[in-house]
């Protein structure tokens, strides 16, 4: 377990943009609720553009597409690509977060029948699951961002690799950060400069995938 440490504010604004993907009014506030929920106890303040509270100060500013199509498959077949996003080689990033609604999608129907009979009987179950599954998926992404971390962890939310069941059981803990990203968040600088010049880019490592059903 992590203890909850108090850290300097951090405001993030997330600029949540759906392509294609269609998303109810209550997935959107399911994923609103989640990627927020993961990071308030790390003092990270989730705010979304559009919303009646845009803060004065913002000290990193994020665009995230949901869209219908997948993500490029990952390098092992049987694995689902889920979110995606390209950091540059000072660790910041001027790109948008991608994030597979189809691949979230066919993650938690692929799920065996007793696992997601409520999610087949009920419309709304189904879409607090999907907005939970997706809002943790985007919270992962934040964290390549505001960690700087373009790699993985063996465990929490910087893992390479959820569940279905984790993605969309309520319980967030195998979601929370390991003591080594709480350290690397507490030293990092709130406003990094922006390089003057743009810098080649890395390739980016990051695909976060799901085991598929087992
Ligand atoms: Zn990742």
């Amino acid at each position: 377990m992590v203890p909850l440490v108090l850290l300097a504010s951090l405001v993030v604004t997330i600029d949540l943009r759906s392509i294609d993907a269609a998303l109810s009014a209550r997935v959107v506030r399911g994923i609103e609720a989640e990627t927020a929920a993961v990071w308030r106890p790390y003092g990270v303040d989730i705010r979304w553009v559009g919303g009646r509270d845009r803060p004065a100060v913002v000290d990193v500013e994020l665009t995230a597409f949901v869209e219908r199509r997948a993500l490029p498959p990952p390098a092992f077949a049987r694995l689902f690509a889920l979110g995606a996003v390209r950091l540059h080689v000072d660790l910041q990033t001027h790109e948008p977060i991608w994030i597979s609604y189809q691949a979230v999608a066919a993650l938690l129907d692929g799920r065996p029948s007793d696992r997601r009979m409520m999610a087949t009987r009920f419309q709304e179950f189904a879409d607090i699951e999907m907005g939970r599954a997706l809002g943790r998926v985007l919270a992962h992404e934040v964290g390549h961002v505001i960690l700087g971390a373009p790699f993985h962890r063996p465990a929490g939310l910087m893992r390479a690799r959820f569940s279905a069941d984790e993605l969309a059981a309520p319980d967030r803990r195998p979601f929370l950060l390991t003591d080594v990203d709480v350290a690397r968040l507490r030293s990092r600088p709130n406003s990094e400069p922006r390089a003057s010049n743009p810098e080649p880019r890395t390739p980016n490592p990051d695909r976060i995938s799901a085991r598929g059903p087992s």
